[in-house]
């Protein structure tokens, strides 16, 4: 029996948006609400898994976009070597995701088939449906699968002892949670299944969306991985960063730790 993984959030950039833009459904919201960029990166003493890598800085600038720190810089906050990581789960194939995969060189990455099939298909010629992703990320990632390192899973996986994939959906088709092993329990990372906490609390989605009884369907999904709403991590949410605060202090500023308990939101 391995250890239970010590699970971190890591902000990487933020930008102010139109509070408006955030729910798909009214009454519209006035003003604006802080967007979040974060990754994640869960670690014991047999494994050290990256969740999402972030966006390119090429890609950031270009987006208008900026990075406060880089993934690598994240990860060496942490006291980590990028090229010790050993996984690299990409929850879905968006710019803001899966950039920089070729900072962890000896990393085994794990994707969904069905994300995979929907950026290599004929869908891709839209750019109303392209612009959330760089084609330069997913050459990268088909680059990696002929070396033999991408690990294109359907449904549910497991990355390692604790360390579980969920295919939601949703937001994009081959959009995947992360379910963690910590010492307070299992804790799922949500990524894009859940943007801001107010998504879920309002069951209002975010309107990036290519399935909306999918996305539904994944908050149910979502609260039955998790014991409880404080062990669900939502994608894009300032709020972790405020809620993990508390027991973070030591840590590298925009860098908290998920396996202990938030305080009350
Ligand atoms: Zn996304």
């Amino acid at each position: 029996m391995s250890d239970p993984f010590e699970l971190f959030a890591i902000r990487l950039g933020h930008a102010d948006r139109p509070a408006r833009d955030n729910f798909l459904n009214g009454p519209a919201r006035e003003g604006t609400m802080r967007l979040d960029f974060d990754m994640w990166l869960a670690r014991n003493d047999e494994r050290i898994v990256a969740i999402d890598s972030g966006f390119s800085a090429e890609a950031g600038s270009r987006r208008g976009r900026t990075l406060e720190r880089s993934p690598e810089e994240a990860v060496r906050g942490l006291g980590i070597d990028p090229r010790a990581v050993t996984d690299v789960v990409v929850t879905h194939l968006h710019y803001d995701h899966a950039g920089n995969l070729d900072l962890f060189p000896a990393a085994r990455i794990w994707v969904q088939q069905a994300e995979v099939a929907y950026v290599t298909s004929d869908a891709m010629r839209h750019p109303e449906l392209n612009h959330f992703f760089e084609a330069d990320d997913v050459c990268s990632l088909l680059q990696q699968s002929f070396k033999g390192r991408v690990n294109q899973v359907a449904g549910q996986a497991t990355v390692a002892e604790g360390v579980e994939l969920h295919l939601i959906g949703g937001h994009t088709p081959g959009l995947q949670v992360v379910r963690v092993l910590t010492r307070r329990g299992w804790v799922v990372v949500a990524s894009d299944a859940l943007h801001y906490y107010e998504n879920f609390e309002r069951r209002n989605p975010f309107p990036g969306i290519v399935n909306v009884p999918q996305m539904m369907d994944g908050y149910d999904r979502i609260l039955q991985l998790a014991p409880d709403v404080d062990h669900i991590v939502p994608g894009h949410d300032p709020q972790v960063m405020e809620r993990y605060a508390e027991d973070s202090a030591q840590l590298p500023d925009g860098i908290v730790a998920l396996h202990h308990d938030p305080t009350e939101g």
